[in-house]
């Protein structure tokens, strides 16, 4: 699997899924950025729940295994660092988020938001544009010995 030659917007390496991976390698080939405004609807198929002034909250449309809600808020503007990010957006975040799993009954979790790129591997993310996770594991799913995790960074070669 080589990095994305002709597309800075998107890591190829994180791709987790092999229905999403189709999809990315159109996205790679536009050569835009799949969570951009103007992109989102044509790649982005989970209705929009709330549109605040900094973030899309939405589902993530590829979901993980063992998960029994998994939300997405998606930045409005395209930002790839968490420096660049405004306070008041933190704020907005929080507030949807907690506002959201209220309306779910969600009992626990986490939160995640990965940022940044490197050239000796990936932080996770597929998509470079600013994005946040809340996830529920499904604690019922999961195996005795399992726990769920969240990946924050892989090097270049690495394999499974
Ligand atoms: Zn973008």
């Amino acid at each position: 699997m080589s990095e994305s030659k002709n597309n800075r917007f998107v890591q190829m390496s994180a791709v987790r899924r092999e229905d999403q991976r189709g999809v990315m390698e159109e996205i790679e080939k536009e050569g835009h950025c799949p969570f951009c405004v103007e992109n989102l609807q044509k790649y982005h198929k989970n209705p929009i729940l709330e549109e605040g002034e900094f973030w899309f909250l939405t589902e993530n449309q590829w979901p993980y295994e063992k998960i029994k809600h998994q939300l997405l808020a998606i930045h409005k503007t395209h930002i790839e660092h968490i420096s660049e990010l405004d306070p008041m957006a933190g704020a907005e975040l929080i507030r949807m988020f907690s506002e959201e799993s209220k309306k779910r009954g969600i009992e626990g979790g986490g939160v995640a938001i990965r940022f940044g790129s490197s050239p000796d591997g990936n932080y996770g993310s597929s998509v470079l544009h600013l994005h946040a996770h809340l996830i529920e594991p499904d604690l019922k799913a999961l195996g005795e010995t399992e726990a769920w995790k969240f990946k924050f960074g892989q090097p270049k070669n690495y394999h499974k």
